[in-house]
């Protein structure tokens, strides 16, 4: 199998009481791991079965539906389990270069907040809010629906995603139910600036050859 269900990097327990363990284990045994199976059979003998995730989703509007909503979920998933902490919280280091780059992008953190929690807020049904770096190395936040994101050539403003979040119901009804707002509230409490950091600074490296 090319793709592996990638372990939590902390327990299921470990972002409570901002996100609950039963979420969290229907979440990456069911969804994810669902997710990853059905990529597997989707691309199974295919040429795709070779392929990294990242060029698989460059090129998905010419693969089934079934590549495109399960190497999203693939893909978003492991991101977004990468992206939270039980030590996250706070704000990007202001000395960082993720930390200036957001300066200079949103003028403050509190700004950046506003336009990432009301382009989750706003994202119809399910899907995912984003902060991206564009081909310019510029930061900018976006939605995409479903497990579709701004890899794919189908997307409206395409990109690399360095955060994301899943505002899909799933994501949060056990504890949540209708109340959205409230789970991107307590995202920002589980942020991991310094792995978001590190996404930043990988791709900008990328970007620089
Ligand atoms: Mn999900």
């Amino acid at each position: 199998m090319p793709f592996k269900l990638p372990e939590l990097p902390y327990a299921y327990d470990a972002l409570h009481p901002h996100i609950d363990k039963r979420t969290m284990t229907i979440h990456h045994t069911k969804h994810h791991n669902g997710y990853t199976n059905k990529l597997n059979a989707a691309i199974e003998g295919t040429d795709l079965a070779k392929k990294k995730i990242e060029d698989i989703l460059a090129s998905v509007s010419e693969q089934s539906a079934a590549v495109r909503n399960n190497g999203g979920g693939y893909y978003n998933h492991s991101l977004f389990w990468s992206v939270m902490s039980p030590e996250g919280g706070g704000e990007p280091k202001a000395n960082s270069k993720l930390g200036k780059a957001m300066k200079e992008t949103f003028e403050s953190y509190d700004d950046f907040k506003a336009q990432f929690s009301a382009a989750a807020a706003t994202r119809f049904g399910s899907g995912w809010a984003w902060l991206c770096v564009d081909a310019k190395g510029k930061l900018f936040v976006t939605s995409t629906p479903n497990q579709d994101n701004p890899l794919m050539d189908v997307a409206d403003q395409k990109g690399t995603p360095i955060l994301g979040l899943d505002v899909c119901e799933h994501a949060y009804f056990l504890k949540y139910q209708n109340k959205r707002p409230n789970y991107i509230a307590a995202f920002f409490e589980v942020i991991n600036w310094d792995q978001v950091g590190k996404r930043y600074n990988k791709v900008m490296r990328a970007l620089a050859k």
